[in-house]
């Protein structure tokens, strides 16, 4: 694979390291102790930042990761194939 995949999965990974960091230090909405109508807060389950805020009666679920993280673990993904392609 390309250095350049390399490059661009340690910035992900720095980025993640930041936004965890960063999360970690701000409070958490506990969503079951807001009074009934409340917006609803969802936090990414791996770097932690609130990633979407939906109207209490949401149809479609958010993902379970922000949008930083999906992208840093697809290209996890693509340089770990192409570390194991013959
Ligand atoms: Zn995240």
């Amino acid at each position: 694979m390309t250095d350049e995949n390399h490059r661009a999965l340690e910035a992900a990974l720095a980025a993640f390291k930041s936004r965890r960091e960063a999360s970690s230090r701000q409070v958490r909405i506990d969503n079951g102790a807001l009074p009934a109508g409340s917006p609803m807060f969802f936090y990414c389950h791996s770097c932690g930042v609130n990633h979407a805020t939906l109207r209490e009666d949401y149809e479609v679920p958010p993902p379970h990761h922000c949008r930083d993280c999906r992208a840093m673990m697809e290209l996890t993904k693509i340089v770990q194939a192409a570390e194991e392609a013959p």
